[in-house]
């Protein structure tokens, strides 16, 4: 799982409204994201906002 996949993933759901959070998934290390109230890891959960 490369940094640039990270950066993509992370880039789109910015454009969709998600908020980036100044914490990090212990697992892969890309940046949580928040919509909601709602947070998670865009990698490790991709299920989580592909609603
Ligand atoms: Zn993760």
């Amino acid at each position: 799982m490369g940094e640039d996949y990270i950066i993509y993933v992370v880039s789109n759901l910015l454009l969709k409204g998600y908020t980036m959070t100044e914490k990090f998934c212990p697992y892969c290390g890309s940046p949580l994201m928040r919509k909601e109230g709602k947070v998670f890891c865009p990698i490790c959960e991709p299920m989580a906002f592909q609603q």
